[in-house]
């Protein structure tokens, strides 16, 4: 879990905040302990989206392999990895994932395709103070996520591209309820379906379990020659 402290969120926090006064922390009655100020989780978050952005539309023959180490204490192992197109997948994903199926439909239209806020309004049928109260809710749930996801978060953007490694166990989501007996998937190699049949019907109809097949027919081609002339 991230600690979120000063030293981490100054930097980021704006100087003309009226939340944080531009130190970007902030304590509120549920944090007394202070909690980072939505200034702060904007700015990382338009940090990754900009990242995104330039991932994407760089000339894709920039883009190159990177060997890096992956984590795994004394088995650590080397792997090969294209960094940006990993970044766009991530950023893609993590945010497909947090939002709701509203933000994720703001967040597609004026994030992903570029609409501007009059299409965006028009579409979603919000006006415009709403749309922007709504961009404001996902910049900053989304840089929450950024910053906070284990073991490797997307901001700092430094750390994601340096190859950081970390020791930590990645989070999973908990293992789906196994499947009923009769969904279970057919042990390989499966009997053929004559067998079966054959098994069902009993020897003596064996021999009468023809195997169904469409009825072939060749079409031979048709030659078309000209008869030569003969010279009068
Ligand atoms: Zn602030």
């Amino acid at each position: 879990m991230t600690t979120w402290s000063r030293s981490n969120t100054l930097a980021l926090a704006h100087p003309k905040c009226t939340q944080c006064h531009g130190l970007g922390m902030r304590r509120t009655q549920k944090h007394k302990e202070g909690r980072a100020c939505n200034c702060v989780l904007r700015a990382i978050f338009r940090a990754c989206y900009n990242r995104f952005r330039y991932c994407l539309e760089k000339e894709k023959h920039i883009s190159h392999a990177t060997l890096d180490i992956s984590p795994g204490g004394s088995d650590r192992r080397f792997h090969w990895g294209r960094k940006d197109e990993e970044y766009v997948a991530d950023f893609f994903l993590v945010s497909r994932r947090t939002l709701t199926e509203a933000e994720w439909k703001l967040f597609r239209f004026h994030f992903l395709l570029g609409a501007n806020w009059r299409l965006c309004a028009a579409r979603l049928g919000v006006d415009r103070g709403t749309f922007f109260h709504a961009v404001y809710r996902v910049e900053q749930k989304l840089g929450k996520v950024f910053m906070e996801l284990r073991p490797y978060a997307l901001f700092p953007l430094d750390e994601y591209f340096g190859g950081t490694v970390r020791n930590e166990e990645p989070v999973s989501p908990p293992d789906p309820d196994p499947l009923p007996e009769a969904a279970m998937p057919l042990p390989f190699p499966a009997r053929p379906a004559a067998t079966l049949l054959r098994e069902e019907l009993g020897g003596g109809a064996a021999r009468s379990v023809v195997p169904i097949r469409p009825p072939v027919t060749v079409k031979r081609p048709v030659a078309n020659v000209v008869p030569e002339r003969k010279a009068a």
